[in-house]
């Protein structure tokens, strides 16, 4: 399939300005990499063990935001799409789809899980990231508060998840099985959720954000020790489409991101980082992945006829239900390492620490060297 980048629909944006001037700033100033502690070997389990029991349910989840909705102390709004007034709203089997608000901020930041079923734990994360952001009165959480408005979406597949398999399958007679990540692209929108959420967002239009997924288990290139999260951009950095993007602005930021979570996380022994690749050796590269949409600036049914876009980031934790490798000891700290993934993203973005960072030590994450990059087309080395 052929794909369009829309450069040319990107708008300039006031802020990018302030972006760019910070990285520039930051390159005049060294820093030093932390180095990481070795991963704890039984995070994730690699036993083989898979428990899908204690994995939150669609049910459960929204009982969970429900009780957070009543219980916060700190205005947590709970919906439907429905409810927000989005044209589609519902799952090809017509569960309604979720979506949590906390904060009073100017600047929205859009927080998404589990668009793969079979990938749990940012459900999890981003109930327990909400509960936080809800309840607590201390200064880190009230200057997020004051600064953001969170969209905070658990279940983005909440098909997918009931059955624990990674698509959402169309209710069409076809049953095909549609990989929601892959679906934000003209000619696709295959799946109704797309729909939906894609309206959402140009109703939301956010500053930046995360989508969290899983991996299977991984060991770091070069060491060999277990790997816990990997950190991902889905238009590669120096790549062929995000120094394109905005003036170059967010091939920076998405970089300044994952140096500033990789230094935060590498105090705990137990979380090992790396950067995310496919196939061992390729950065990955798909226009149709959602966060990739959103920096693009799709325009989809003319829902976004100004291109909006803004840089988002991804987050894999190791550890998968299809491959047997979710150990029940490894979900407490799966979900323990998001929220703090997350907690060191927002709060470093929110300071202004994050567009300091150095860009140019994205290169001192771990990774093995880049082969190429892996695309919607299929993989195009490097020479
Ligand atoms: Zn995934």
């Amino acid at each position: 399939m052929t794909t369009t980048p829309c450069t040319s629909a990107m708008p300039a944006r006031r802020r990018l300005a302030g972006w760019a001037a910070a990285a520039a700033l930051a390159l005049a100033v060294p820093a030093g990499a932390a180095a990481p502690a070795a991963a704890d070997a039984n995070f994730p389990s690699p036993e083989g063990n898979t428990s899908i029991s204690s994995i939150m349910t669609y049910e459960s989840m929204i009982a969970e935001l429900e009780k957070i909705e009543s219980t916060s102390r700190y205005g947590v709004d709970v919906f439907t799409l429905a409810e927000a007034g989005t044209e589609y709203s519902v799952s090809e089997q017509g569960r309604d789809l979720y979506v949590a608000t906390v904060g009073e901020g100017d600047e929205d930041v859009w927080l998404q899980g589990r668009i793969h079923g079979n990938e749990p734990y940012g459900g999890e994360s981003l109930v327990a990231l909400l509960k936080e952001l809800g309840t607590s009165g201390d200064a880190a959480n009230r200057q997020l508060r004051e600064k953001y408005t969170f969209h905070i979406i658990p279940m983005y597949n909440p098909d997918g998840s009931e059955e624990n398999i990674r698509h959402t399958i169309l209710q069409d007679g076809s049953e095909a099985r549609i990989d929601l990540n892959r679906d934000w692209m003209e000619g696709k929108f295959e799946a109704v959720e797309s729909e939906a959420f894609y309206e959402y967002w140009t109703m939301v239009q956010p500053d930046f954000g995360v989508d969290i997924h899983h991996q299977g288990l991984k060991k770091e290139h070069g060491t060999d020790d277990d790997v816990t999260l990997s950190l991902g951009v889905s238009l590669a950095p120096g790549g062929p489409t995000l120094p394109s993007l905005a003036d170059g602005a967010y091939d920076v930021l998405t970089r300044q991101m994952h140096v500033h979570v990789y230094d935060e996380l590498s105090k705990y022994g137990s979380i090992n980082i790396d950067r995310y690749q496919v196939g061992g050796s390729y950065e990955i590269d798909i226009h149709g992945g959602v966060v990739s949409a959103m920096m693009l600036g799709l325009d989809h049914r003319g829902l976004n006829p100004e291109g909006f876009s803004s840089p988002m980031v991804f987050f894999e934790t190791s550890g998968n239900t299809s491959e047997g490798s979710l150990g029940q000891k490894a979900r407490g700290k799966s979900i323990k390492q998001n929220v703090r993934a997350l907690e060191s993203l927002l709060t470093g973005m929110a300071s202004g620490e994050v567009q300091q960072e150095d860009p140019e030590r994205w290169e001192d994450i771990p990774h093995a060297p880049t082969t190429g990059y892996f695309t919607d087309d299929g993989v195009v080395p490097l020479d």
